[in-house]
């Protein structure tokens, strides 16, 4: 394993940042000082003006393997992955077959285990997503499963969440919830208001998110089993999230890029390119999530990363299907969305990293199977999942350059700033000068 040398950049802690040099060596980070001496044979990376901090990880990845292939496979999902910054990713189980048993959810850790990064699984919390009958929870969990989720769409019974979140407590897991209510959401495809009036489209009410998110606090209080709120949409979603948090419940949310970029507004086009579920919601909902997310009141950025088949996405707004690309732009927009120039480089690194390993259990001391650790504090010792991201780099998103087999962005022509430069995983090189390696 050749030996790496990050040099000059500005390395970034979980409460402070310094200016250091970080020497990587059989996978682990062996020194990090603000000159190091770099042995003969090492790579060298310029990271002035850049920050250097734990790979990202994302908790929300539909890879779309097993069943729709022609879309994304963990492979190509990795890819984009990798070129995003991401050192580990979690695959979502809407998959078809379903990742319901230990079974499929080998499946997938071994097309992972294929691929430069960390592929973590998270299991369904119910036979087929049918929302009635518990999946075989326990023995996806030995196999190192830690979210567990239905989502796609949520789990509608509440005494099917109850009984989830009890069994889930003792096994040392977390559930994630889709939140909406699928009779109020019914026949919806975008946010419910004046404007889907005018459109003459139906509309998906903020209330079908905001009552599945009352509820499920309301059974996190009653049972103690954690929650992880999947892609809250909405300013009082995380206004709820965020109350329950204070005070002292188990429970733990993302963002989605989409939702705080983009707003309804945009549906005005009938591309069916901005068409998902939680739907874009008012420009005041995308002002609340940005907020939440520079207050550090939310978790994660996680990117709902949804790939289609063009000929299956292609189609009237209200007959597509909901979901689009995430992978490959989270970084920059998150770096947007806090402000830019302003932006601090830690909660960067809380939200896109940090945080998503906490709550997926990816950090060191945590249960894995054969991850290393994520979202370290960036110290000698740590195992060497870094990114290296370069504040200044300007660039434009393109739909006809991604790593993804998809191409269903709606950022294509879209100028960014803020690039991935570098990843390094397990201590090997996997993207340089923002290319796969
Ligand atoms: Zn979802």
């Amino acid at each position: 394993m050749t030996a790496v040398v990050i040099r000059g950049g500005l390395v970034v802690g979980e409460s402070s940042s310094s200016r250091a040099d970080v020497l990587i060596d059989n996978g682990r980070l062996v020194e990090v000082a603000t000159s190091v001496s770099a042995p003969s044979g090492a790579y060298n990376i310029d990271a002035q003006g850049c920050w250097v901090g734990p790979g990202f990880v994302d908790l929300h990845a539909h890879l779309r393997e097993p069943g729709s292939e022609a879309a994304e496979t963990v492979e190509s999902g990795a890819r984009a992955g990798a070129l995003g910054g991401y050192s580990a990713i979690v695959a979502m189980p809407n998959t078809e077959p379903p990742l319901d048993t230990p079974a499929l959810v080998a499946y997938v850790l071994e097309r992972g285990a294929r691929t430069p990064l960390d592929v973590a699984v998270a299991g369904a919390i119910t036979q087929g997503r049918r929302g009635e009958l518990l999946a075989p929870m326990a023995e996806m969990a030995a196999l190192g499963v830690r979210i567990f989720t239905d989502d796609g769409t949520g789990v509608q019974d509440p005494a099917v969440m109850r009984r989830a979140l009890t069994y889930a407590k003792p096994l040392g897991v977390r559930l994630a919830q889709h939140c909406e209510d699928e009779r109020l959401a019914a026949g919806g495809s975008m946010n419910e208001g004046a404007l889907s009036s005018r459109l003459g489209l139906v509309g998906r009410p903020a209330l079908a998110e905001e009552l599945m998110v009352l509820r499920d606090l309301e059974l996190v209080r009653l049972t103690g089993g954690p929650m992880h709120f999947l892609h809250l949409s909405t300013a009082r979603s995380v206004g709820l999230v965020a109350a329950a948090r204070r005070e002292g419940l188990p429970v733990s949310c993302e963002v989605a890029p989409h939702h705080f970029t983009l707003d309804e507004g945009a549906v005005a086009t009938f591309d069916p390119i901005f068409k998902v579920h939680p739907p874009l919601r008012t420009p005041k909902d995308v002002a609340a999530l940005r907020a939440a997310l520079r207050s550090g009141e939310v978790d994660a950025v996680a990117t709902d990363h949804a790939p289609h088949a063009p000929e299956q996405k292609d189609l009237p707004f209200d007959e597509a299907p909901p979901g689009m690309l995430g992978l490959e732009h989270a970084a920059a927009l998150t770096y947007e969305a806090l402000g830019a120039r302003e932006a601090s480089p830690e909660l960067l690194f809380s939200v896109m990293s940090r945080g998503p390993a906490r709550v997926a259990q990816l950090r060191a001391g945590d249960y894995r199977v054969r991850h290393g650790a994520h979202g370290g504090p960036m110290r000698a010792g740590d195992d060497a999942n870094v990114v290296v991201f370069d504040p200044e780099a300007r660039w434009t998103a393109s739909r006809h350059s991604l790593a993804s087999r998809a191409s269903n962005t709606p950022y294509d022509g879209r100028a960014m700033l803020g690039r991935v430069r570098a990843l390094v995983v397990r201590g090997e090189l996997v993207v340089i000068v923002g290319t796969l390696a």
